[in-house]
């Protein structure tokens, strides 16, 4: 046997390719991911299992809801289904892991917006590329007090804040943004809860 053949056996095609596809997972290197197939393998009750039953349920039910465009296994999602939130205050924040990092602060009681994505120039984002006309539909419909733009503080999110501020001025809704105690460059999703609290807490109005 050569050594590539005894190699070759070390991993099945099927072993490889689902080291492959956790390799590319955000976070995890092809060190981890061989380590969290060993893993896996080794805990089929209490690992593999649970988490294929896991997979295909999110699979089967993904979507992103109509209203917010949150992505969920329910349209509308969880957050706009809650009958416990305050509809009068909305968030609008750029992308979907910034609703969550927001929600896990547990300190916004009211509904969210996802834009999904930032105004760009150098990428080519538009406004009609976002989830803006929606967000005017919904403002528009009336029964919103306070629109939070929750935007990275990036000079995209901010040019994005500021857009949307001109879109909303003439809403009979008060406007605020995150206090800026926000690190410049700062996106949400990696902030800690603290300080994504203490942002969301000192929030101000849009000068
Ligand atoms: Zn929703």
């Amino acid at each position: 046997m050569r050594p590539q053949d005894y190699l070759s056996v070390m991993a099945s095609p099927e072993i490889e390719a689902l080291t492959q596809a956790l390799s590319r997972l955000p976070g995890l290197g092809p060190r981890s991911a061989r380590r969290a197939v060993l893993h896996l393998l080794k805990k089929r009750e209490t690992a593999l299992d649970p988490l294929l039953s896991a997979l295909d349920a999110v699979s089967r039910g993904l979507s992103t809801c109509g209203a917010c465009g949150n992505v969920d296994t329910s349209d509308p999602c969880a957050v706009c289904a809650d009958p416990r939130r305050d509809a009068r205050s909305l968030c609008v924040v750029e992308e979907v892991a910034d609703l969550w990092a927001l929600d896990r602060s547990r300190l916004f009681p009211g509904k969210f917006h996802v834009l999904g994505g930032r105004l760009s120039a150098l990428e080519g984002v538009r406004p009609e590329d976002l989830r803006i006309d929606s967000l005017v539909r919904r403002v528009a419909a009336g029964g919103i007090d306070e629109v939070v733009l929750a935007m990275n503080a990036t000079l995209d999110g901010q040019t994005t804040a500021h857009y949307l501020a001109e879109r909303l001025e003439s809403y009979p809704i008060r406007l605020t943004q995150l206090a800026h105690g926000l690190p410049v460059g700062g996106e949400l999703d990696y902030l800690d809860e603290g300080t994504l609290a203490q942002a969301l807490r000192a929030r101000r109005p849009v000068a």
